[in-house]
């Protein structure tokens, strides 16, 4: 039985939907060697360092993505680093197939003037820091000021302005990362805006996130009803209403109609609020935005403008994948067709299709790109391997070495009466593994 060796690079939930979709596609006369290689010390990618820690639902996924790693056919090669510790050319010769995996981290810029100021964050810094991260521990994130703004109205602004906006004893059963905890829970912060440049009606947001945002108890959450108001009159005018916009204004309509509980902590979502500059001596103190309205199904600038006093600012506004050598980027993702990159390489999740999608998202999409992998496989090639390619003495997490620092972080959890108590040591992180 012809046995392929396949690498995926990347250990986020794209690249285990992708294992998952070469181990059910084993038959008789076909199986495959799945080799997982991944930078960090730790695996499950934005499962463990971007989904935000007070939604712990989402990250239950972590089961599936160790149920795979359980499989005979899969090794786990962590603290690998693709064009560092490997080459993408050795990959591919000692592998009949490469799954990217590799994901986008690289946060947009928004390109105004005052964005370098300090204290104007990229979300691609500031989730990853609240997460634990072992590469975003030192982000200096000044909570001092009592308005944070947050640019973009897509999912992570949403979990963005959250974190900063619910009372911090809220994450105290949660496994945020320490650090940030201590920085919440002296933070000033009691206004959070959200500020998106088109109309409700173009939010990237989801319903479900929408629908929790009335149910936080510390918090008052403020949309303007007018706002809502003239967005369901723009979808009247539409010729086709999607199920999911609707669902999202109607999500939208009730946050604006909630009643406030008159708390201090608030929220709000501001729309049509396009940010032109960032304004501060060495630092972010104010943010001046150009007023836009909806005419005719478009969004036009207006002559209008606003500012906001404010000495944060977070930019929430998609990401792009980060090149290394032998790689193409174009339009912040992998350059690919339907996943194929060139000869043996293929692409899949945010490296494929861009910052796109939710969790379950990347499970039909590695299934797509694995049918097309098996439909151009040939033969099988001879071939040692990553083991011939690692320099000796490199210290590999293994899948055995990983289960030492997932108990230990479960058993501190337990201690702290959280799910886990995340190292965000990288050194700290290996000597887990080793120990
Ligand atoms: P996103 O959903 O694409 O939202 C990006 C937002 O940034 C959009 O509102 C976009 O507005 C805005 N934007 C882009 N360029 C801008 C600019 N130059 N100036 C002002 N605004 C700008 O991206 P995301 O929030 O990073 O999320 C990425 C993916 O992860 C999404 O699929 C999301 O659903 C998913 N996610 C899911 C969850 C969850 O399920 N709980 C949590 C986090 C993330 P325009 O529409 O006008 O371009």
């Amino acid at each position: 039985m012809p046995t392929f060796k396949v690498a995926i690079v990347g250990a986020g939930p794209a690249g285990y939907f992708t294992a998952q979709a070469f181990q059910k596609a084993q038959r008789d006369d076909l199986s495959f060697a799945i080799d997982m290689i991944e930078r960090l010390p730790t695996p499950w990618g934005l499962v463990r360092s971007g989904v935000a820690p007070d939604h712990p639902k989402i990250k239950t996924v972590s089961k599936v993505f160790e149920k795979i790693a359980k499989e005979p056919n899969f090794r786990l090669f962590a603290n690998v680093d693709l064009g560092k510790d490997v080459s993408l050319k050795d990959l591919r010769d000692q592998y009949d197939v490469v799954v990217l995996a590799t994901g986008a981290s690289r946060g947009r810029k928004l390109g105004i003037a005052g964005e370098e100021l300090k204290n104007s964050l990229s979300a691609a810094e500031f989730v990853p820091w609240y997460n634990a991260h072992p590469d975003f521990v030192d982000v200096e994130v000044d909570l001092s000021s009592t308005t944070a703004v947050v640019i973009g109205a897509g999912n992570v602004a949403m979990d963005v302005a959250r974190i900063l906006a619910i009372d911090p004893t809220e994450l105290d059963p949660t496994d945020v990362a320490e650090h940030a905890l201590v920085k919440l829970k002296q933070s000033n912060i009691r206004t959070v805006i959200i500020c998106g440049r088109r109309g409700p009606e173009h939010a990237a947001f989801t319903a479900p996130e929408l629908r929790d945002l009335p149910k936080l108890e510390n918090t008052d959450v403020y949309i303007d009803l007018k706002q809502i108001e003239e967005a369901i009159k723009h979808i009247e005018d539409m010729d086709v209403v999607e199920k999911d916009l609707r669902s999202n204004i109607e999500a939208m309509k009730v946050i604006a109609e909630h009643e406030k509980k008159g708390v201090a902590r608030k929220l709000e979502i501001k729309f049509l609020s396009t940010p032109t500059e960032i304004k501060g001596n060495g630092k972010v103190e104010e943010i001046v935005f150009q007023k836009n309205k909806v005419e005719g199904g478009k969004v036009i600038a207006t002559s209008e403008t606003f500012s906001i006093k404010t000495g944060i600012v977070i930019t929430a506004i998609g990401y792009d994948s980060v090149e290394y050598p032998g790689i193409t980027i174009e339009s912040g993702r992998v350059s690919n067709i339907a996943g194929h990159v060139e000869h043996n390489v293929y692409a899949v999740g945010w490296a494929k299709r861009g910052p796109t999608g939710v969790i379950g998202t990347n499970k039909s999409d590695s299934t797509d790109v694995v049918d097309l992998i098996i439909e151009n496989l040939k033969e099988p090639k001879t071939s040692e391997g990553i083991t011939t390619l690692l320099k000796s003495g490199h210290e590999v997490i293994d899948q055995t070495a990983w289960e030492k620092i997932n108990a230990s972080e479960v058993i501190s959890g337990e201690i702290a009466g959280k799910p886990r108590v995340k190292e965000v040591d990288w050194k700290q992180l290996i000597s887990l593994g080793r120990s």
